[in-house]
């Protein structure tokens, strides 16, 4: 039997493990914003949807998607890892050069809330500079150059240190899966079929632990959601196009 003690003790603990649960939401959910506002969709974006690729560039795969890419005329946004920008220049440059919009993923792919204002300031100076270094730019927004916090973890200091540096942090609104070693293709495929009108979808073209990941179920996925976004008229265009109604 709980006396009335008791009995309170254990709503304030199902109040903190609720409070803590709600912490970790916030700090991780792709479409949460207590902990300042993020672009993670643009729901005024007619016909459009914004494909996103992570922890590349993949000089085995990235060359081979953006043919993809090119042959639908689509256009998406590449958050790079600045280590494998710093290997695979060239790949960085013909990104660019296709249309593609450029942002930043840090140069390590650190967890970004278990470190200070400095080490990601750092993070995010080391990435840019293998990017210009190869001759190519971050794209931007009305905030600044687009960021992609590894993981999607954040907490609000987090956040700033990202703004402060000049940066505008770009989540998203579908999860792909993609990073799943058991996935294939179809249920790629599948998830990113789920999208509507302003979604921004997650899809990796690499990996942060090796510079040539294995991205095949990720390549065949990305031709059958080229196929049906082009069956239903629906654009596929970079975040600042998705985000500003051009292209
Ligand atoms: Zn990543």
């Amino acid at each position: 039997m709980i006396d009335r003690a008791g009995a309170s003790a254990v709503a304030v603990g199902a109040i903190a493990v609720a409070g803590i649960g709600a912490a970790v939401y916030q700090g991780m959910s792709p479409t949460a914003e207590r902990y300042g506002s993020t672009v993670h969709r643009e729901r005024s974006a007619e016909r459009r949807v914004a494909l996103t690729f992570d922890d590349g560039p993949n000089a085995a795969r990235t060359p081979a998607l953006l043919d993809l890419l090119a042959a639908y005329d689509a256009r998406a946004t590449f958050f790079v890892i600045g280590r494998w920008a710093a290997r695979a220049p060239e790949v960085v440059r013909a990104t660019a050069a296709a249309g593609h919009a450029l942002g930043n993923h840090t140069h390590t792919h650190p967890t970004m809330p278990a470190h200070g204002r400095r080490r990601i300031g750092d993070e995010l100076r080391r990435c840019r500079d293998a990017v210009e270094a190869a001759g190519a730019h971050f794209a931007t927004l009305p905030g600044g150059a687009l960021m992609r916090p590894p993981y999607g973890h954040r907490r609000p200091g987090t956040l700033r240190a990202v703004r402060a540096e000049g940066y505008v942090p770009v989540l998203w609104s579908i999860t792909a899966f993609d990073w799943r070693r058991r996935t294939t293709a179809e249920r790629i495929a599948r998830r990113c079929a789920r999208a509507r009108d302003g979604d921004i979808i997650l899809l990796h073209d690499g990996s942060d632990q090796r510079p040539d990941a294995d991205t095949r179920a990720t390549l065949a996925a990305v031709q059958v959601t080229l196929e049906h976004f082009a069956a239903r008229g629906t654009r596929l265009v970079t975040v600042p196009e998705l985000v500003s109604g051009a292209a």
